[in-house]
């Protein structure tokens, strides 16, 4: 792009947020409008594999995160008693680890700290409240009640983007997978050095993730009705009757669980926007065009991966639409790999049936997708 462009990025997450330092170190100009009152975060962690880390050190944020989380290296897989079944080193994409667990809100805070660095603005409690693209620009008028012209508006707002009901109406609404995670942040026990993951009792897994030196996530996936909510003063009592049976490091993590704070519910959907990610100059990206199920632990590496490219793609066209469309191009074959494993995954891991397509995927696995993950994104 001959000229720096203006940016509008709806969504102050993980994926907003990247894209705000990355569009900001191209010289280009981003604002960030963010519906939360501040940068908070579950209190839970996230893995962020080798691809992830790969953006963050192209953001300029890459020991921030090592120094705030946990590197490991190797997953273990073990049978629901604890008996490990395998031991899978983690390809690297360079010489940064091949993985880390951080908790949420560390990961928040370094990206808000890399964006006001930046120099990127963040206006808090704030949300589209209308648009207007007349094909060189997109007229905005925010809740606040300010209005600007952009070149360009990111909706990086998240699984229930209200960016894509305006594009595209309910059409691509969440679909429920019939499966939840239930996850809780307890202390790290020695032998967790890596994710352990515990498979093997139908419809139920458990994983464990360390995220800093002195504390990991436990999570379970269960099948859940989709109108199930889980009382908060129940949560302890039914995430255990959940996990009864499971042994080894999933039995000691559950056992310092001592109360029902803490305890996230969320439900797993899946968005896939069968239809141009982009209207004119407004673009749908991370969760809001693609969300996973968490199986590979992808779904913020896909958004990171999807803001950094969209920079470098915006800096080598010299034509908006042109330049969202090859971005397009690009993320979207990685992005449904991501998607449809992930999803498959989920259903051979919780013992649900299969179509001849996810059975071929199935063929990759979880450690093939590592390595096809890790090639240049
Ligand atoms: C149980 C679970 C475990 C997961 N584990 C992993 C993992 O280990 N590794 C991994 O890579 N991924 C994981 N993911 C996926 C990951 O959390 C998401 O893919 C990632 O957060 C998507 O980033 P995003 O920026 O697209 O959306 P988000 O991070 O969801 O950010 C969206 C932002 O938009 C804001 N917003 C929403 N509406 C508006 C509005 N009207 N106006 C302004 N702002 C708005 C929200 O407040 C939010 O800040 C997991 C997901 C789940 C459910």
């Amino acid at each position: 792009m001959a000229t720096p462009l203006r940016v509008l990025i709806h969504g102050g997450g993980i994926g907003g947020l990247t894209l705000a330092v990355a569009l900001a170190r191209s010289g280009h100009t981003a604002e960030v409008v963010e519906l939360r009152d501040e940068l908070d975060a579950l209190g839970v962690g996230i893995i962020q594999p080798s691809n992830a880390l790969h953006v963050m050190r192209e953001i300029g944020v890459l020991d921030a995160c090592l120094e705030a989380g946990f590197p490991w290296e190797v997953l273990t897989i073990c049978d629901p008693v604890g008996t490990t079944l395998a031991k899978i080193p983690q390809p690297r994409m360079d010489e940064a680890p091949s993985s880390s667990g951080i908790p949420r809100p560390a990961l928040a805070s370094i990206l808000g700290d890399a964006t006001g660095k930046a120099g990127v603005p963040i206006r808090f409690g704030t949300t589209i409240s209308g648009l207007e693209d007349d094909g060189s620009g997109v007229d905005v008028t925010l809740s606040d009640g300010s209005s600007a012209r952009w070149d360009l508006v990111v909706g990086f707002d998240g699984i229930g983007s209200p960016l894509r009901s305006r594009l595209y109406g309910d059409r691509f609404s969440p679909e429920y997978t019939g499966f939840a995670n239930w996850r809780v942040t307890v202390p790290r026990t020695p032998e967790v050095q890596g994710v352990v993951v515990s498979v093997g009792r139908t419809s139920t897994k458990a994983l464990l993730t360390p995220i800093t030196d002195d504390l990991m996530y436990l999570a379970a996936v269960t099948a859940e009705e989709a109108d199930f909510r889980p009382e908060p003063a129940r949560a302890e009592e039914l995430l255990k009757e959940r996990l009864a049976g499971f042994g080894g490091p999933v039995a000691e993590a559950l056992a310092s669980v001592t109360g029902p704070e803490g305890i996230v519910y969320s439900r797993i959907s899946q968005v896939t926007v069968d239809a141009p990610w982009h209207v004119g100059r407004v673009v749908l990206a991370g969760d809001a065009a693609h969300a996973s199920t968490p199986n590979l632990a992808q779904g913020a590496a896909m958004a990171v991966e999807d803001a950094l490219v969209l920079t470098r793609t915006l800096d080598e066209h010299d034509d908006v639409a042109a330049a969202l469309t090859a971005w397009e191009e690009r993320r979207r074959p990685r992005a449904m790999f991501v998607q449809n494993l992930s999803r498959a995954l989920l259903k051979e891991e919780t013992g649900s049936a299969t179509t001849p397509e996810e059975d071929e995927l199935l063929k990759i696995g979880m450690p093939g997708a590592a390595h096809v993950l890790v090639k240049p994104y």
